[in-house]
C-alpha cells in the first residue's frame, strides 16, 4: 500500500450522513453532551433531504377535527401491506405530533392555515377512521419545500448545540474489533486528500437510500446507499431490499418528483382517452390511492395502450383546473420544475408523468431505538453493539412493503431522536477508548488504495450505466421469475465488468472519479441483495408486484427478508418475523385483511 497521511480522531458518537436524520441525531447527542462529530459527503444542506417536497404527517387536527394518531398508524400499516413492525409504527405515528411541535419550536417555517396553525395537506392513503370518514388533513407543510426548510432548520440547530462537522469526507468502511464491536469509521477528506480514522463508542449511519441503482430516479446522484455498503462488507445483512418504491408521478424523461402534494392539492391522472383511470383501479381514494398502486395503475394504461405522448408512455397529471393562487402558494417549487424539466406551464397544460423510482424501503435492519440488529439470536434481532442506523438508509421497520407519502420525513425525525436517547442510555460520555485493531481500521483505506492502483480498461460510468440500464429493465414496477433470474445474470455481469475499471485520476484532491467508483461498488452490492431478495419473494405484496404470483401470501411470506454478501456476486437469505404486536394497550393490532383504496 501507498504511504497515505492518516488523522486519528476520538469521538464518543460519529454521526455518519447530515440529511434529516443525520441532523436529528447529531443534535440530540450534541445536547445530551455527548462528544459528537458528523461526518458528511457533501455540505449538510445539500443532503436529498432538501428535495423532500409534499411534507410530514402528524395527527395534528389542524384544518378539520376526527384525526388521530391511530388512524395515522391504521394507514401505514396497510400502506406497508401489513410487512411494517406495528410496535414501531406505533412508537413513530404517536410521537409525530410532538416531533412535529418540536420542529415548529426549533424554526421550521411551516405554511399556514386561516386559523394561524400549521397548515396539513391531503396525502395518498391518509384517511380517517379506516376511510369510513374521508380523507384526513395530515401531511403538514411547507409549501412543496417541505424538505429544504426542515434541513435548514436542524442544521442551525447543530450549529447552536456546537456540534462538530467534517464536511466533504467520504466514508469509506467501519472498524470492527474481534468481538464484534463496531469502533469507528474511515473516511477520505476530499479537500486536502488525507484519510481520516475515527474511533467512537458509537457509529451511526445515516447515509440515505439507494435510488441510484436505478436508471430514473428521484433522487440526488449522492443517494449511492454507502452506509448499507458498508454494513454488508462487513458480514451483515440487509432487510427487504426487494421493496423499492416507484413515485406515480416523475417528470417523464428527466425523472425529477412531481409531489403526490399536486394530487393533495386536487390533481388528478388521466389517459390518452382523457379518462381518469384511477376510479377504476382505487374506486374510494382515486388518485390519492397508495403509491404503488398508482404506479402499477400507470403502468398498466401504457401496457395496454392507453398511455399519452407520441410514444404513448406515460400519463398525464392535470392542475389547470387549480385556482393559480393556490398553485402560487402551496406548490411553486412544482410550477417551476414542470417549466424547467418539461417546457409545460401547469396553469394551462397536463405535466407529462411516469412511474419513477423514489425511495428504498429496505435497508439496514434496526430495532425501534436504532440499534442495528444482525439477524442471529433471538428473534435474530441481536444487537450489533457499536452500531446504529437510521432514516432512508435504515429500515426498521415503519414503511414495509410501501411506504406512505409524508412517512419518511417523519421517520428522519423521531428515529433520530430515538437514537439519541438510546446514545445517552448506553454511552458514558469521555469513556476510555481501547486501541483501535490495526489491519481492521485500514480496510477501507487499503480498499481506496487498490483502487488507485488498478489497472483496466472501463471508466466507472461505462459499468454504472450498465447496472442502471438493467435494474430499470429487470426489477421494475411488475416483476417475474424469469426477468428477474435474467436480471441476476445481467446484474453479474456489472458486477464482473467493475473489475475492469480503472481510475483516470490517481491524484488524492478533490477526486471524484475515485468518489464515484467507490460509490458505485456499494451501488452494484446492493443491486445483487435487490435482485436475488426479489427473486425469492414468490409473492405480491406492496411495491414487490409479482405477475407469476399476483397475490399476497400472508401464510408464507409474512416475514421480513435478510440478504447477507455470501460473495460479491452471491446472496445467503434468511427470514425475521414481522412484529405482529403493538408496543402499548392502547390500540389494537391491525390485523390483515385485503388491502383495497
Ligand atoms: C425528490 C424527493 C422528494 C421527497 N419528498 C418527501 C416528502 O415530501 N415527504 C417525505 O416524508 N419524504 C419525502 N421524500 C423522501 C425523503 O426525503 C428521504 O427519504 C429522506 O430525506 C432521506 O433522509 P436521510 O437523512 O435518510 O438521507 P439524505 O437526506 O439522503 O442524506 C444522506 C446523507 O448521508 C451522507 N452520506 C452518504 N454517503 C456518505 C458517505 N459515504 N460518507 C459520508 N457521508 C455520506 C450525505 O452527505 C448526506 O448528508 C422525498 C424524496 C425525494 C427524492
Amino acid at each position: 500500500m501507498k504511504s497515505y497521511t492518516i488523522i486519528d480522531h476520538q469521538y464518543d458518537v460519529v454521526v455518519v450522513g447530515a440529511g434529516g436524520a443525520g441532523l436529528r441525531a447529531t443534535l440530540g447527542m450534541a445536547a445530551a453532551g455527548l462528544k459528537t462529530a458528523c461526518v458528511t459527503k457533501v455540505f449538510p444542506t445539500r443532503s436529498h433531504t432538501v428535495a423532500a417536497q409534499g411534507g410530514i404527517s402528524a395527527a395534528l387536527n389542524n384544518m378539520k377535527d376526527g384525526d388521530h394518531w391511530r388512524h395515522h398508524m391504521y394507514d401505514t400499516v396497510k400502506g406497508s401491506d401489513w410487512l411494517g413492525d406495528q410496535d414501531a409504527i406505533e412508537y413513530m405515528c404517536r410521537n409525530a405530533i410532538p416531533a412535529v411541535i418540536e420542529l415548529e419550536n426549533m424554526g421550521v417555517p411551516f405554511s399556514r392555515a386561516d386559523s394561524g396553525k400549521i397548515y396539513q395537506r391531503q396525502f395518498g392513503g391518509h384517511t380517517i377512521n379506516e376511510g369510513k370518514d374521508g380523507m384526513a388533513q395530515r401531511a403538514c407543510a411547507a409549501a412543496d419545500r417541505t424538505g429544504h426548510a426542515i434541513l435548514h432548520t436542524l442544521y442551525q440547530q447543530c450549529i447552536k448545540h456546537k456540534s462538530e462537522f467534517f464536511i466533504e469526507h467520504f466514508a469509506l468502511d467501519l472498524i470492527f474489533d474481534d468481538e464484534g464491536v463496531c469502533r469507528g469509521v474511515t473516511s477520505y477528506a476530499l479537500e486536502d486528500g488525507t484519510l481520516h480514522r475515527f474511533s467512537a463508542q458509537m457509529v451511526v449511519l445515516a447515509t440515505g437510500g439507494y435510488g441510484r441503482t436505478f436508471q430514473s430516479c428521484t433522487s440526488a446522484h449522492t443517494c449511492t446507499g454507502d452506509g448499507a455498503g458498508m454494513v454488508l462488507r462487513a458480514g451483515h445483512p440487509l432487510q427487504d431490499m426487494e421493496f423499492i418504491q416507484f413515485h406515480p408521478t416523475g417528470i417523464y424523461g428527466a425523472g425529477c418528483l412531481i409531489s403526490e402534494g399536486v394530487r393533495g392539492e386536487g390533481g388528478y391522472l388521466t389517459n390518452s382517452e382523457g379518462e381518469r383511470f384511477m376510479e377504476r383501479y382505487a374506486p374510494t381514494a382515486k388518485d390519492l390511492a397508495s403509491r404503488d398502486v398508482v404506479s402499477r395503475a400507470i403502468t398498466i394504461e401504457v401496457n395496454e395502450g392507453r398511455g399519452v405522448g407520441p410514444n404513448k408512455d406515460h400519463a398525464y397529471l392535470h392542475i389547470e383546473h387549480l385556482d393559480p393562487k393556490v398553485v402560487e402558494e402551496r406548490l411553486p417549487g412544482i410550477a417551476e420544475s414542470a417549466r424547467i424539466f418539461a417546457g409545460v406551464d401547469v396553469t394551462k397544460e397536463p405535466i407529462p408523468v411516469v412511474p419513477t423510482v423514489h425511495y428504498n424501503m429496505g435497508g439496514i435492519p434496526t430495532n425501534m431505538h436504532g440499534e442495528v440488529i444482525s439477524g442471529k439470536g433471538k428473534d435474530k434481532e441481536q444487537v450489533v453493539p457499536g452500531l446504529m442506523s437510521i432514516g432512508e438508509a435504515a429500515c426498521i421497520s415503519v414503511h414495509g412493503a410501501n411506504r406512505l407519502g409524508t412517512n419518511s420525513l417523519l421517520d428522519l425525525v423521531v428515529f433520530g431522536r430515538a437514537a439519541a436517547l438510546r446514545a445517552q442510555e448506553i454511552i458514558t460520555p469521555g469513556a476510555a477508548h481501547k486501541p483501535l485493531p490495526k489491519e481492521e481500521s485500514e480496510r477501507g483505506i487499503a480498499r481506496l488504495d487498490a483502487l488507485l492502483q488498478k489497472k483496466g480498461s472501463l471508466k466507472t460510468g461505462e459499468v454504472r450505466d450498465m447496472m442502471q440500464v438493467n435494474m430499470q429493465k429487470y426489477c421494475s414496477v411488475f416483476r417475474t421469475d424469469k426477468v428477474l433470474k435474467e436480471g441476476i445474470g445481467k446484474i453479474e455481469e456489472a458486477v464482473d465488468a467493475y473489475k475492469d475499471v480503472a481510475l483516470a485520476d490517481k491524484s488524492l484532491i478533490w477526486n471524484s472519479d475515485l468518489v464515484e467508483a467507490l460509490e458505485l461498488e456499494n451501488l452494484l452490492q446492493q443491486s445483487v441483495a435487490v435482485m436475488h431478495s426479489a427473486q425469492a419473494r414468490t409473492e405480491s405484496r406492496g411495491a414487490h408486484a409479482r405477475d407469476d404470483y399476483p397475490d399476497r401470501d400472508d401464510k408464507k411470506w409474512l416475514k421480513h427478508t435478510l440478504a447477507w454478501l455470501s460473495d460479491e456476486k452471491k446472496v445467503k437469505l434468511d427470514y425475521r418475523p414481522v412484529h405482529m404486536h403493538t408496543l402499548t394497550d392502547e390500540v389494537d393490532v391491525v390485523q390483515p385483511r385485503k388491502r383495497v383504496y
